[in-house]
């Protein structure tokens, strides 16, 4: 186990055994939890995917007017289609029923665009809340998982995700709060956290 290793100070000396292990046509990625991280891990995973000549899509379901994040800058360059639906955080929404209204329009483009195929990975950043808030159906999320061709893989990121897409989900990561600079009063900073 890597703690006992880390307690010796040793260096790993055996490769896991692979032999049962096969190469997937597609995976299905979800980051959660309080912690900083989860939309950058999945715009790390987005380069990875755009180096190896994948199309790649990225649906945002949450964005204030004025709040745009530097990936989606750099990803257009890259050919990345992207779409910023919402209004913002609920919080700073002016008009709920608004940001309702174009998370669902988020979900049929990103049903759409899983269906298609013409993708080989899909982000759905911060999708999780349209799930909490019932603006969009669970059931159709973890059908378009188990309906969607072989070679799309999927990210879905935000806080609280919904068991039933964590158990479609291959790999789930959940980011743990040990602390955040806002805590102690510093704001969110370009370059940094967006
Ligand atoms: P990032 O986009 O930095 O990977 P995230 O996707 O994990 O963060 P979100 O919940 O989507 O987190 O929030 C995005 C913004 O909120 C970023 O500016 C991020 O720094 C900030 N943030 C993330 N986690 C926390 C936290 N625990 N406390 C305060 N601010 C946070
Ligand atoms: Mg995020």
């Amino acid at each position: 186990m890597a703690s006992e290793q880390s307690a010796e100070k040793t260096p790993p000396v055996d490769t896991p055994a692979k032999d049962s292990h096969t190469v997937a046509s597609s995976l299905v990625l979800v980051t959660t939890g309080h912690g900083k991280g989860k939309s950058t891990a999945a715009f790390g995973t987005v380069l990875r995917a755009v180096a190896v000549g994948w199309p790649v899509t990225v649906v945002q379901f949450l964005k204030s007017g004025d709040w745009q994040v530097g990936e989606e800058k750099m990803c257009r360059k890259l050919g990345v289609e992207w779409l910023a639906a919402g209004d913002g955080f609920t919080w700073d929404s002016s008009d709920l029923d608004e940001s309702r209204a174009q998370a669902v329009a988020a979900w049929e483009v990103a049903s759409e665009r899983i269906a298609s195929g013409e993708y080989r990975l899909v982000v759905m950043d911060e999708i999780s809340y349209a799930m909490t808030w019932d603006w969009i159906d669970v059931a159709d999320v973890v059908s378009a998982i188990e309906n969607r061709p072989p070679n799309v893989s999927l990210i879905f990121t935000g806080r609280d995700m919904d068991q039933r897409v964590i158990d479609a989900a291959d790999t789930v990561t959940e980011m743990v709060n040990i602390k955040h600079a806002f805590d102690n009063g510093k704001i969110a900073k370009k370059g940094i956290d967006h």
